[in-house]
């Protein structure tokens, strides 16, 4: 931590003096001042010392927090360093005013769970304050789908994955997650439904979710999912809210809606609820984020069955159409995935190329 008290006040361990004693701010016990060429001047408990806001800090912390401190300076707010609030036992790294919003901002370098960063969002809405997550260095290489969920915020109305960059100090946004099911990168409509059936005839059992989402499958229509109906499959990135590729909560809802009789009705509102209730073990947990960054995953779906007329919307309800069949064998299915551009879903790929 970048501050302690001594006996009269909280002093930054940049202008601390070695030998006068310091404390920790949160649990009173006595902290060392560490301090060397290559290290950003830091105070930190003893060995073994159980305090509740005290992680290991990394050097690449230390500095970014210290960072941070200084660009919010640079900008005439007045951030404080690590505030102790007793209140709800948190002491976040950066506290500052925007917008008249009092902020809390967090330097993630270690890693983190889903549970305890709920926790931390909560502590920080009970005080009216808004926490904004920036990740370090070990989220850059690789980060799961669970990950870029978890670390999901709304930044200028868009969802947006934060990061503090400590070599050129300054926030970066990253937004290149969005994706269709099993591939990368641009192919053509065509190739890009190959591929996925490709996929869906490779995926085994490993996952619980697809081994019993298959097992449904075979119950309802006697198929394997890669026979399921080209409505099925996602050809417009989205960002990532399932635990398993997107396809498959697809190919659920559609399961789910054979159970339900022809011209069943739903108002937009019901239709969402159920769509979202159906695919209940699929979504991954938004921490930092509400709930409708699952709306445009749902939304592409329903614009999907809507174009194939799976459902239709009569006056201001959705009402179910025709339970679209399933393939009996691959050759129909790649005879049919030639023939059919599927142009309503290639306009929306065109459109959403242009927006960027
Ligand atoms: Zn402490």
């Amino acid at each position: 931590m970048l501050v302690a008290m001594n006996k009269k006040e909280l002093v930054l361990a940049a202008n601390a003096a070695a030998g006068d004693g310091y404390y920790c701010p949160a649990c009173q016990q006595p902290v060392y001042l560490r301090r060397g060429r290559s290290k950003v001047a830091h105070f930190a408990h003893r060995p073994g010392a159980d305090c509740a806001v005290s992680e290991g800090e990394t050097s690449e912390h230390l500095r970014g927090k210290q960072q941070l401190f200084n660009y919010f300076q640079a900008q005439g707010l007045r951030p404080r360093l690590e505030v102790y609030l007793p209140a709800i036992n948190q002491r976040p790294d950066i506290l500052v005013w925007r917008d008249r919003r009092l902020v809390a901002v967090e330097f993630q370098c270690s890693p983190l769970t889903v549970a305890r960063l709920q926790a931390r969002n909560e502590g920080y809405y009970q005080l009216g304050i808004k926490p904004v997550w920036l990740l370090g260095q070990p989220y850059r290489h690789h980060l799961s789908a669970a990950k870029v969920a978890q670390f999901t915020q709304i930044i200028a109305d868009q969802p947006t994955v934060p990061y503090w960059n400590t070599r050129r100090c300054q926030i970066e946004y990253r937004r290149s997650f969005r994706r269709c099911s099993f591939v990368r990168g641009r192919p053509s409509v065509t190739k890009l439904l190959q591929q996925q059936v490709l996929a869906l005839t490779r995926t085994g059992s490993a996952n619980d979710l697809v081994r019993r989402l298959t097992a449904t499958a075979y119950e309802t229509v006697q198929q394997p999912l890669a026979h399921c109906p080209l409505v099925c499959h996602d050809l417009v990135p989205t960002w990532p809210t399932t635990r398993v590729a997107v396809i498959y909560w697809r190919i659920a809802v559609l399961l789910a809606l054979r159970t339900q009789p022809l011209f069943t009705a739903w108002s937009p509102a019901e239709w969402q609820h159920w769509l979202w209730q159906c695919g209940r073990p699929y979504w991954l947990d938004f921490a930092c984020a509400p709930p409708s960054v699952r709306g445009t995953v749902i939304n592409e779906f329903t614009l999907d069955l809507l174009a194939v007329r799976v459902i239709c919307q009569c006056g201001d309800h959705y009402v179910l159409f025709c339970h679209p069949s399933w393939f009996t064998d691959l050759a129909a299915k790649n005879a049919s995935l030639a023939a059919a551009p599927m142009i309503h879903t290639q306009n929306r790929v065109e459109l959403l190329a242009k927006e960027r």
